[in-house]
């Protein structure tokens, strides 16, 4: 427990208003594993009064215009990018070493308002309009908790809707603080509204409620299905973004240089627990051995430490239920007969006492595995990557492929046509060629195969959190 001090105590926001829940859950310091706050447990009466204040605030807030609502966003980015040092430290206990980033006036600028298209054919003019879908759900996940938040509500409310989300409860400190500068930013009462607590209690009850129309998840594969079938019955309108597989393919032309600490990166940043992180490497047989001893190299300096530790490259993972099931992947790696190079089992991780019981493992890299092993199938979510060799460029498609996953994909070469060749084979909905998590926010983002439905990206997003609608006037 964390001593005589007082527990930070979070609440829902409801209708601009800070609500106390009638019960709580303990959230945990990922880096020492005590008790740091207190976060609501929300059920089905929280949604209630939160989808009644979206629907009571959508005719106001959706009559305003484009330019009207943009100002507003600007605003709160504004706020946001103020507030950047105490957001960071929050997030920091939140998840050690998430990288902040915050929905700023660059993804909201994108906006363009309900669109206007006009065609004449004729004496028929076909309008068509864009229209807000009104009280949105947004669910997100624990890692990067406020950028994966305002990545959803920035473009809903853009669009006019009204919107109820729902943090993930291991991450909810920096919603919450988020809230505290809606009034200052112009957010009008009960246009977004925050309810906390565990995804099938109170996640299911938003998915459920037959008031709201839209549901924007990000989160893994199997909440996705619950979600999916939940909604069914409503014929609800889904954005998916889920989990990943990803792979690296390096070829014996690739520039080591660059492409070892870039790799090392997409392996291990925020303890490879990035949706887009590399955690299968595919290296092509004549350069394997060089590659694998370089990278074991480079793998050992990629330091663990502590939140206050400026040289750490890495923290400590989300959980102790999700660091035990990250270990237990390296387990049954060993036991298939697959050869641990570095870290879990292998290397000492040297912690300060206090830090004992975080949730801490090195970065791990498996070798000698076969396709099949679930390490080289199932999203692990955490710092492990496997490398194995490839032949022909063939041979190396058709495995990167072979996964239900397609969500991102690095490609290393200095062959253009072989870049632009293999690229387009992957089944990825994102191919980085030579470098790693180079975004331009507006670009669509999203997943192929079980990775995904739907787009995220400015336009992408403003078209989801919109019905079409097309006017025909014959004259
Ligand atoms: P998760 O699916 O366990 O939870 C995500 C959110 O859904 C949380 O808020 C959770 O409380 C809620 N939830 C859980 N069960 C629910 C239910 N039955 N009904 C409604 N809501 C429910 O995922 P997670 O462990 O929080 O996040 C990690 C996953 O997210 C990984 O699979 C990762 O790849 C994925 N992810 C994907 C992207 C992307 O953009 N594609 C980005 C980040 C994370």
């Amino acid at each position: 427990m964390a001593g005589t001090k007082a527990l930070l105590t979070l609440e829902n926001f409801i209708n601009g208003k800070f609500v106390p829940c009638n019960s709580y859950l303990d959230s945990y310091d990922p880096s020492t594993g005590e008790v740091y706050c207190r976060v609501p447990n929300s059920g089905k009466e929280e949604i209630e009064a939160a989808v009644e204040a979206a629907r009571a605030a959508f005719p106001g807030w959706s009559a305003r215009s484009p330019q009207e609502r943009s100002q507003v966003l600007h605003r709160l980015a504004d706020l946001l990018e103020q507030s950047l040092e105490e957001l960071a430290q929050a997030e920091s206990r939140d998840q050690d070493h998430g990288q902040l980033s915050v929905s700023s006036g660059d993804e909201v600028s994108g906006w363009r308002g309900p669109r206007f298209r006009l065609r004449e054919l004729g004496y028929v003019y076909h309008h068509v309009f864009s229209i807000p879908g009104e009280a949105a759900g947004l669910i997100s996940p624990w890692n990067l908790p406020l950028y994966l938040l305002t990545w959803k509500v920035a473009p809903a409310i853009a669009a006019g809707n009204t919107v109820i989300a729902k943090p993930s409860e291991l991450t909810s400190v920096t919603a919450w603080m988020m809230c505290k500068l809606l009034e200052k930013a112009g957010v009008p009462p009960g246009v977004v509204n925050i309810v906390f607590g565990t995804g099938p209690r109170v996640g299911e009850a938003l998915v459920s409620h037959p008031e709201v129309p839209l549901i924007s998840f990000t989160g893994s594969q199997p909440t996705a299905e619950r979600i999916t079938q939940l909604s069914a019955p409503h014929c609800k309108k889904l954005s998916l973004e889920l989990g990943g597989k990803n792979p690296a393919i390096i070829f014996e032309d690739a520039n080591l240089e660059e492409c070892i600490p870039t790799t090392v990166r997409s392996s291990f940043a925020n303890q490879g627990e990035i949706c887009l992180c590399t955690s299968r490497i595919f290296v092509q047989k004549s350069i394997y051995s060089e590659f694998l001893e370089k990278f074991v190299q480079a793998t050992r300096m990629w330091k663990v430490g502590i939140p206050s530790d400026p040289s750490a490259s890495m923290g400590a993972l989300i959980s102790k239920a999700h660091l035990e099931k990250v270990r237990s992947y390296i387990k049954r790696a060993r036991l298939e007969g697959a050869q641990i190079l570095c870290g879990e089992g292998v290397d000492t991780l040297s912690l300060p006492p206090r830090n004992c019981a975080g949730y801490f493992m090195l970065p791990t890299v498996i070798t000698d595995i076969k396709d099949e092993s679930c390490c080289m199938k199932e999203e692990i979510f955490g710092p492990v990557t496997c490398v194995v060799p490839f032949e022909s460029e063939d041979e190396v498609i058709q495995r990167a492929n072979s996964v239900k996953y397609g969500l991102a994909a690095t490609v290393w070469s200095s062959n253009v046509g072989r870049i632009h060749r293999v690229a387009k084979k992957l089944q990825s909905g994102l191919v980085w060629t030579n470098c790693w998590l180079i975004r331009e926010l507006n670009l669509p983002f999203g997943g192929m195969k079980s990775s995904g439905v739907g787009r995220e990206g400015a336009k992408d997003s403003y078209e989801f959190f919109t019905e079409v609608k097309t006017i025909t006037i014959k004259h």
